[in-house]
């Protein structure tokens, strides 16, 4: 849960707010219309506030007070302000709030909406700051931390490497050029070789005046630079772009071996993965055993019921599939209403049992939807003998299969 505190007289805007994040259950919205208001929910330090949203023009605070109180009580600032001038701007900025939004649109509306939720995936993603400088590092620390990323810090290239193999999550580094042990240049080289351009970001700082720096940080395969001194506004805009461009990445390459409709892994992926453990279990390494899944008379459900309530109910077997799963099952949509799955180093006994309990499980589905109750049940077919390939091993599911439907459904056939 991410408590967000709201300073802010206008109930419309409120209101409106309120409205623009309804639909997630992640957020709660604690309310102070004045700074009087505020400053007696600060001080009683009930709430732990995850940011603020705080309007500098309140009755009794006409001067953006607010915006210091909250930053007293370390909590992280979006200003929200009626009108834009350069003045308060910089006088904001100074401050240290994290950005400003000037109300009065839906656009706006929608810009608070876009980083707040930018704010909260930020307090996922690891941050690793490298700079010998001590005064260097903390600046670009408290800014990382105020835009709520997790931080982690080295004072040289060497300990930099150091800290990637200990933090394999580590999604950024933002490293200065001239360090002892290490540099920035041999770093970013280092990194390169074991982490690409669209899993691990690399910000290279050069400082002003220097142009060379920028070019050779590129060459290296960093993804961006920042000239130093820099303004917070740019240093914001570069890291988000530049962890944008990776989630948007890593989004395209989960929609690649993940089916669209159940979240489950795909057909392409099952049989890419499945290729790989089926000629380990060829050479006896593993055991492998392939089982074929189709929804029972699935088509009686569409015509009963709607598409969309077909829909909903291949969500459901996918979610029961996809609880069984782990680094021994495989489970995947292969299309339609079939699911293929692939258990490793599981004796007939136990893929009897583990096939049962999905079949069970099935069976005791009951699905709401809208008013209407759904109920199901699932055919299976096994092959406990790995064959000459995969393609052979899933026929013969298939025919097992085909068996339990001729036999009545709602069973489970093996071939052994
Ligand atoms: P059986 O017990 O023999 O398997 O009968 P069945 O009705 O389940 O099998 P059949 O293959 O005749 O029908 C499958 C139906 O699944 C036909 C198709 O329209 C429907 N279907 C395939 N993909 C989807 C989907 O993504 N959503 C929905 N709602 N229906 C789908
Ligand atoms: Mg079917
Ligand atoms: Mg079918």
């Amino acid at each position: 849960m991410y408590k967000i505190l709201i300073i802010e007289d206008s109930r419309i805007f409120i209101k409106m707010l309120r409205e623009k994040f309804q639909h997630t259950s992640i957020l709660q919205i604690v309310v102070a219309e004045t700074l009087q208001d505020a400053k007696t929910l600060l001080q009683s330090k009930k709430d732990d506030f995850f940011l603020a949203l705080v309007d500098i023009h309140l009755p009794d605070a006409p001067h953006g007070e607010c915006v210091d109180l909250v930053i007293q009580h370390n909590i992280p600032v979006i200003v929200l302000t009626g009108e834009f001038n350069e003045e308060l701007r910089s006088r904001m900025i100074a401050k240290r709030v994290v950005d400003y939004i000037v109300k009065g649109s839906m656009a706006s509306l929608q810009q608070v909406v876009n980083l707040v939720d930018r704010l909260i995936r930020n307090h996922s993603i690891q941050v690793l700051v490298v700079d010998d400088s001590r005064s260097a590092r903390s600046l670009i620390v408290d800014l990382l931390k105020s835009y709520k990323f997790q931080v982690l810090e080295a004072e040289d290239g060497a300990k930099a490497m150091k800290q990637l193999e200990d933090h394999p999550e580590i999604r950024m580094v933002i490293t200065d050029y001239h360090m002892p042990v290490m540099d920035g240049f041999e770093l970013t080289r280092q990194i390169r070789q074991k982490h690409d351009k669209n899993q691990l970001a690399i910000i290279g700082l050069s400082s002003f005046g220097n142009n060379i720096l920028s070019a050779r940080f590129l060459k290296r395969g960093a993804n961006d630079f920042i000239t130093k001194p820099f303004v917070a506004e740019e240093f914001f805009v570069r890291v988000t772009q530049n962890i944008e461009i990776i989630e948007y990445i890593q989004a395209l390459k989960e929609a690649a071996v993940k089916d669209f409709l159940t979240g489950l892994p795909n057909r392409r992926h099952f049989m890419t993965e499945g290729e790989k453990l089926h000629a380990f279990a060829k050479k006896g390494t593993i055991t492998l055993i392939a089982g074929a899944v189709d929804v029972d008379f699935f088509k009686k459900v569409n015509d009963t019921h709607g598409h969309e309530a077909g829909d909903h109910v291949l969500k459901k077997v996918a979610g029961v599939l996809a609880n069984h799963a782990n680094q021994t099952a495989l489970a995947a949509r292969m299309g339609g209403e079939e699911f293929g799955i692939l258990l490793i180093n599981r004796d007939t006994q136990a893929a009897k049992a583990y096939f049962e309990t999905l079949r069970t499980e099935i069976e005791a589905l009951v699905i709401d939807h809208h008013t209407e109750i759904i109920r199901i049940t699932a055919s299976f077919g096994v092959c406990t003998e790995h064959g000459y390939s995969l393609a052979d091993m899933l026929d013969r599911a298939d025919q097992k299969l085909y068996d339990a439907k001729k036999n009545g459904r709602n069973r489970v056939e093996f071939a052994e």
